[in-house]
């Protein structure tokens, strides 16, 4: 998996102040979308071993809410096989930093039968506390939503969609 950027302080891509990682690689190709370099698998830097232990020291602040997973496309396979090690350490170790993913499948693509959806999916998904899901769909831009592009996209309460079987919104 290569990344294209982290970000240290980040107050755009959910609450309070947090630690971003942009992989590379989405097979989505929005229309719209304005980071169009990402979709190459191959844009960025290498992640390594490194690259996670940077990001677990830049986590552990205490101004530091938690960290975001953006891309790219967090959850094309080859990047869920990336995240998932670095999520479990985070959890682990960090266990008070929330997590949260932004992808461009929906949370029923990834639960169910889609290209999306492999091994790592489940265990990767159950150790988010949100996703927000879905494309972003240019006609369904509203610049006034928060942590999101688009009207179809939804903040996912992970943890409660798990236990009720049923998708449960995020309420700040
Ligand atoms: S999912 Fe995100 S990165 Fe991928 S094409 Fe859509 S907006 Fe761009």
């Amino acid at each position: 998996m290569n990344y294209g950027a982290i970000k240290s302080c980040d107050v755009a891509n959910g609450p309070g102040v947090r630690v971003t990682l942009f992989v590379s690689g989405c097979r989505h190709h929005c229309l719209g979308c304005f980071q169009s370099q990402t979709w190459d698998f191959s844009y960025g830097t290498p992640f390594t071993e490194q690259t996670q232990e940077m990001l677990l020291d830049l986590l552990d602040k205490p101004y530091i809410h938690g960290l975001t997973l953006l891309g790219g496309e967090p959850f094309e396979p080859e990047n869920q096989a990336g995240l998932l090690p670095l999520v479990q350490r985070v959890r682990q170790h960090l266990p008070g930093k929330t997590i949260w993913a932004f992808s461009g499948f929906t949370w029923e693509q990834l639960t169910g039968e889609s290209r999306a959806s492999g091994p790592n999916t489940l265990p990767l998904l159950s150790l988010l506390d949100v996703l927000v899901d879905g494309p972003f769909i240019q006609e369904k831009k509203n610049l006034s939503l928060r942590f999101r592009g688009s009207e179809n996209q939804r903040l996912i309460d992970v943890p409660a969609t798990l236990a009720a079987g049923q998708v449960v919104l995020w309420e700040s």
